[in-house]
């Protein structure tokens, strides 16, 4: 069921790019906030669990105000101007925000509450690209950042560690590292770790998503190859990439749903898409997180 756009908090409207806009109800009313045809998907594709005043990821402090993004608190930058619509943008990790100096702060908080989501797949997007940028040394070293269920995770090389954890609260991963492992080392722990976890994870949500929509598959298994994140064959074998684990479980519960419902129809026509809705009526937000990743683009 999609929602509204008048329901909004701020009688708000998108303009979704590389830098997102949002059209107050300005006092000036020629700028009406349904000038530009909403589309809300993406920002209400799923529900906002930190929306409401009570929970404000948003902090101001002396040293600057930040934003709680993924678990990470990242810098903003506001800047006012004679523009009629708050803008915001992921530059260089921080947020950068433009609004017309008649809204209040209380306002610009709401809205980038109001765009979190949005905000984190920018902010993610950018951490990927600068990953990729790192000489492999870098990449798998103390400090460096790796997805792992859609959460970017900090690299800790832990001497005392005998298999690798993954610390959801501090947004880690620890990583053994007694006999001073090189960056080909780390990674070959970091990618067994996952893939260890892939094959528990992901059968379990299939597991799931085929017991609520009663479409049983015949086997499953993990693969390994850089072409596809999943498969299904006529004889019901489903196989999901182990690379989906660095996704969150929207975006994997997508993939899953997709593959189940290749039992009914193995084509992508309209019925196809029927019947992944049924499976998982939710399926667009997890085909959003998707959207323009690559496999070049996933370590
Ligand atoms: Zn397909």
């Amino acid at each position: 069921m999609k929602t509204k756009p008048n329901d909004s908090p701020s009688q708000l409207s998108l303009l979704e790019s590389e830098e997102s806009g949002v059209t107050l109800a300005s006092p000036n009313p020629k700028s009406s906030s349904l000038e530009n045809a909403p589309d809300l998907d993406n920002a209400r594709a799923e529900p906002r669990p930190f929306a409401g005043r009570s929970q404000r990821t948003i902090e101001l402090r002396r040293s600057g105000p930040f934003m709680e993004l993924d678990g990470q608190k990242i810098p903003i930058e506001l800047s006012r101007s004679r523009r009629r619509t708050v803008g915001m943008t992921i530059l260089e990790g921080r947020i950068k925000v433009t609004a017309p100096n008649w809204v209040p702060l209380t306002e610009i908080a709401n809205i980038l509450d109001y765009k979190s989501r949005w905000l984190t797949n920018r902010l993610k997007e950018w951490q990927v690209r600068q990953a990729n940028k790192l000489e492999p040394e870098d990449r798998w070293a103390h400090g460096a950042t790796v997805q792992f269920l859609g959460q970017s995770c900090a690299l800790k090389l832990q001497p005392h560690l005998e298999d690798v954890l993954w610390d959801a609260k501090n947004a880690a991963l620890l990583v053994p590292s007694a006999g001073d492992p090189n960056h080909e080392q780390v990674r070959d722990r970091v990618h067994g770790f996952m893939q260890a976890q892939a094959k528990d994870i992901l059968k379990e949500r299939l597991d799931a998503l085929s017991e609520k929509s009663g479409r049983g598959y015949s086997r499953f298994s993990i693969t390994h190859a850089r072409t596809r994140w999943g498969s299904c064959t006529q004889d019901g074998h489903i196989r999901l990439n182990w690379r989906l684990i660095q996704f969150s479980l929207a975006v994997i519960d997508y993939v899953v749903a997709h593959e189940l419902a290749h039992l009914k129809a193995m084509d992508h026509s309209r019925s196809f898409w029927d019947e992944v809705a049924t499976i998982l009526p939710n399926y667009k937000a997890g085909q959003q997180g998707l959207k323009g990743v690559t496999f070049e683009s996933v370590s």
